[in-house]
């Protein structure tokens, strides 16, 4: 049977999920890096904070200068935000942004547990097809909305949800497994169901509770596109998210790829470069402080080792004897350099000679003294936001974009009084 050409496309959510996450954080220019590095990997969107926080707001106007100035282009930038008109006014009023994610609980037990008679099942759609209006009348382009706990909520108030949303002017609906709950043949089985009353493209965002997140993400993607609608996978850099995580992005990639079932048989993005993937696990990874671990599909230690005899000499012989993809395709192989000598940082109480050693590095030149004693200041503001030695690609974003991230640094809580205006 010939498979229908709908799309798999995926939303990295590490900037909003993988940072609300109990010990997990990102300073703004790391969250700026982040979305740098996805948009190199051709990913579809990035789901890049919360709008209606105020310590968010400079970075979100940035990341969105940014991407008018063609160097966020053509990520999609969303915000995230409940499925409320006055975070929806908010968000417009506070920052540029053009596409949102709007979110709401949908099981009985979270109407009933969180919000405690406040409303009832009939409310939650009223409140988010108000929503739904309300970003349209400010002119947002992508609504999505969120079905929060959408693996406990009843199948049938879920297309009641989903039905309303698409006749208010969503353009998606987004499935979520919040707490992991489903397996992929229950998903498969509701998303399918989802798709074919509602006819509106699914995004599935799941979690890893019962260690099932990729083949649940990606089982509820197949059903999307057995059912004639596009799927947008939820993922993050390295599967950091809420508890035991969300979809790890190279793993949903590698699976819709190489997987027997879906090698050849589901259109993955055509855009995505996973040569980039080495990279930016790499990246996250320093940036989170959070270890790769060694066995880590693709990008841990032993991804691609091999010691016992039978398996050396396998892998030596033809490497498709005990390698389902190549080390290349992932951007590894590449000797990386490590300086085991002496070592100039640029942080926060950097003077300017150690500062123009780093650069001279990078081989980034400054016009004149002023222009470096400018960038060196940005660069001690940057340290003091990651409290760790800077990367090269973050020295040559400072460089580069100094209006920039003079912007992502500046943060200044409103007073009460303030808030008020
Ligand atoms: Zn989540």
């Amino acid at each position: 049977m010939k498979k229908k050409q709908n799309i798999i496309r995926i939303i990295d959510v590490t900037n909003r999920d993988g940072v609300q996450t109990s010990r997990l954080g990102l300073a703004k220019l790391q969250k700026t890096m982040i979305n740098m590095y996805l948009n190199d990997m051709g990913i579809y969107q990035s789901e890049f904070g919360f709008p209606v926080t105020s310590h968010e707001t400079n970075y979100l106007n940035a990341n969105l200068e940014l991407a008018k100035l063609g160097a966020l282009k053509p990520i999609i930038l969303e915000g995230w935000v409940r499925a409320i008109k006055e975070d929806v006014i908010k968000a417009t009023q506070k920052t540029n942004i053009r596409h949102l994610n709007l979110s709401i609980s949908t099981s009985d037990q979270m109407i009933q547990g969180k919000f405690k008679g406040k409303y009832s099942k009939t409310d939650v759609i009223n409140e988010m097809v108000e929503a739904v209006k309300e970003a349209k009348r400010c002119g947002i382009k992508t609504i999505g909305v969120n079905a929060e706990d959408a693996s406990r909520s009843d199948l049938e108030y879920l297309v009641e949800f989903a039905m309303a949303a698409k006749e208010s002017g969503a353009c998606r609906v987004r499935y979520c497994d919040t707490l992991g709950y489903d397996d992929p043949f229950t998903i498969y089985d509701r998303v399918a169901h989802l798709a074919s009353a509602v006819r509106i493209p699914i995004e599935l965002h799941c979690h890893n509770d019962l260690g099932m997140v990729v083949a649940v993400s990606v089982a509820g993607a197949k059903a999307a596109i057995d059912s004639g609608v596009d799927a947008y996978i939820n993922t993050t850099v390295n599967g950091l998210g809420e508890r035991a995580g969300n979809a790890d992005l190279v793993s949903v990639i590698l699976a819709i790829k190489h997987s027997s079932g879906f090698a050849g048989k589901y259109k993955l993005d055509p855009s995505i470069n996973l040569k980039k993937a080495w990279k930016i696990a790499k990246y996250a990874s320093y940036a989170f402080g959070i270890p790769i671990p060694v066995n880590q599909v693709a990008v841990g230690e032993n991804a691609f080792a091999h010691e016992s005899g039978i398996h050396a000499d396998g892998a030596l012989k033809d490497r498709r004897n005990y390698e389902l993809y190549d080390f290349e395709e992932l951007g590894r192989g590449e000797p990386e350099v490590i300086e085991t000598g002496r070592q100039i940082t640029a942080g926060e109480y950097s003077g300017i000679k150690g500062f123009r050693n780093v650069y001279e590095k990078l081989q980034i030149k400054f016009k004149d003294k002023n222009e470096a004693t400018k960038i060196l200041e940005l660069v001690r503001y940057a340290n003091v936001h990651t409290q760790k030695p800077l990367t090269q690609d973050e020295l040559a974003f400072i460089a580069k974009y100094p209006n920039i991230a003079k912007k992502i640094f500046v943060m200044a809580p409103l007073t009460q009084k303030r808030r008020k205006k």
